[in-house]
């Protein structure tokens, strides 16, 4: 059997699996990513070595996905707003250090394409991944093929403006659909929203205290029933809608596959979305009904995709 290793390198974890042709995970390791890029290559250099001993089989190649601007040619993140990454040689170090073929894409581009080939993105020719964490990440498939851009960098669709007088960004910008409609945007209307009398269960879902309420509060609180938390939930989905009709407007796919941490929410955020998106899509009545899916492959798709893209690529 061949196996490759795929590797997310996530805002909180690292993940790294070692996976067979078909995508199939057989084993996988997690860490939390380190504070510094410099630290971030060691960890995943241990992380790697972890893996690598522990497979059966030989190691064909190392898929990674990495949050930012990733030049794929090169092997290096050239920049990544939440992370403080700023050129950092990932393939030069990892293909030196295990000596195996080595590949760097975009996360969620790796994301996109593990739904797109095995996932809830199969049979769609034309589709948009969305993945919904601390940020808000893109992979784009169009005619059954991956699209990167000139640079590697496209859809890096969190940082396109849906409020040029919201909040300021990592990026520098203010009003990024990442500020309004990510678990960190949820994060922020929740503690707004705990800090007022009527938020009284999101607080109470966060043992009280005003700090540590987060978005997973505000989850707790629906799950319990709160109104004020079920309406913050409409809110963000509303929010992800709006971001979901520019890219419909603009591209016009078939399927928007929704993932990261946030589609643990479910209906109670795609159906939201769904709404505003035919409110604000040009000519709704028109035109076939975009579908909004939630991504099947969970929090490893992104060691799926990574490990299928350097696989695909031997
Ligand atoms: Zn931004």
């Amino acid at each position: 059997m061949t196996v490759c290793v795929g590797v997310d390198i996530g805002g909180t974890k690292m993940r790294a699996g070692l996976v067979d042709r078909a995508g199939r995970i057989i084993d996988i390791k997690v860490a939390s990513t380190p504070p510094s890029p410099e630290a971030v290559l060691g960890g995943l250099v241990e992380l790697l070595a972890e893996v690598l001993e522990n497979s059966e089989s030989p190691v064909e190649g190392i898929g990674i996905g990495a949050a930012g601007l990733v030049d794929v040619r090169a092997g290096v993140v050239r920049y990544a707003p939440n992370l403080s990454y700023r050129d950092v040689p990932i393939v030069d170090v990892v293909s030196r250090k295990f000596g195996v073929a080595t590949t760097l894409d975009n996360d969620a581009t790796c994301a996109g394409y593990a739904e797109f080939r095995i996932g809830s993105g199969q049979g769609a020719e034309d589709m948009i991944m969305v993945t919904l964490g601390t940020g808000i990440g893109g992979g784009f498939i169009f005619g059954g093929h991956l699209y990167r851009g000139s640079q590697g960098f496209a859809a890096e669709i969190g940082h396109m403006v849906i409020d040029p007088s919201g909040p300021r960004c990592g990026c520098g910008q203010v009003g990024c659909w990442e500020r309004l409609a990510s678990g960190t945007a949820l994060g922020e209307m929740a503690r707004e929203a705990a800090a007022l009398p009527g938020g009284a269960r999101i607080l109470a879902a966060a043992d009280g205290q005003l700090e540590r309420v987060r978005g997973e509060s505000v989850m707790r609180a629906a799950d319990e029933g709160d109104p004020v938390a079920k309406n913050l939930i409409e809110e963000l989905g509303r929010n992800v809608g709006v971001g979901l009709a520019n890219l419909a407007n603009i591209l016009d796919p078939e399927r928007f596959v929704v993932g990261g941490g946030l589609i643990r929410l479910g209906e109670a955020l795609l159906a939201p979305a769904r709404a505003e998106l035919l409110e604000k899509i040009e000519g709704a009545g028109y035109r076939p009904e975009v579908e909004v899916v939630a991504a099947e492959l969970g929090d490893d798709a992104g060691v799926i995709g990574a490990a299928l893209m350097v696989s695909s690529a031997l």
